[in-house]
């Protein structure tokens, strides 16, 4: 799309989620690397950072005073608690990019996306599903992350998390991950042409 093109357009807003172990990290970043326009939203979180994670690259990592502040100041779009620590995604972060017109993508829990649904105009929400529980467990397995008692309760809180998937538009298998990527970007690349987007694209092309 033409620098011009774009322009006329609000950016689109783009949920993913998934259970923990399915492949959403990785997916997610190699789609900011092989789709242009679309950067992802730095959440805000309460928990501590791990390894290599940097302050405002991964996440903004607060406290919990400041993030009570920015729930009492209603900055927060969206937030929740997810495995005992608190996320959110500031108003300003999301509307600076849609209002420039660049994509932004969500990696954010189901409750999250549920709330972005309700509040964020036009938001296109992707859930990603294991190809099977079985694989879900191998992968919890095999990233020996995890004791055996932590990777049973991930697999009861991702049942958890597939059941709540309903509200979302799109379910996306991740078996072999450069479909899944493929995939991904057709229904993002489907979703920015749809007519009931704000555009003036019509009007451009028959006054030009
Ligand atoms: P992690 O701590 O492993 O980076 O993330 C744990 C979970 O929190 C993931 O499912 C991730 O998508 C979700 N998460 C990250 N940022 C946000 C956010 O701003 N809001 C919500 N609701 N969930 C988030």
């Amino acid at each position: 799309m033409s620098n011009s093109a774009r322009n006329v357009r609000r950016g689109l807003p783009i949920v993913v989620s998934a259970a923990s172990g399915t492949g959403k990290t990785s997916l997610c970043r190699a789609l900011l690397k092989t789709l242009s326009n679309v950067s992802s939203s730095i959440s805000y979180t309460t928990r501590e950072p791990r390894g290599e994670e940097v302050h405002g690259r991964e996440y903004y990592f607060v406290d919990d005073a400041t993030f009570d502040r920015m729930i009492g100041a209603r900055e927060f779009v969206e937030w929740a608690e997810v495995f005992g620590r608190r996320y959110g995604t500031a108003f300003h972060t999301v509307e600076e990019q849609l209002d420039a017109g660049t994509d932004v993508l969500l990696d954010i829990d189901v409750q999250g996306g549920a709330q972005i649904r309700d509040r964020v105009a036009g938001a296109v929400l992707i859930f990603l599903l294991p190809p099977s529980m079985d694989e879900l467990r191998r992968r919890l397995t095999n990233r020996a992350e995890d004791s055996p008692c932590d990777i049973e309760r991930r697999l009861a809180e991702a049942k958890e998390e597939i059941l709540a998937s309903a509200p979302y538009d799109y379910l996306l298998i991740n078996d072999d991950f450069d479909e899944a990527l493929s995939t991904l970007r057709s229904v993002i690349r489907a979703e920015r042409l749809r007519r009931s987007r704000p555009s003036d694209l019509v009007q451009r092309l028959l006054s030009s």
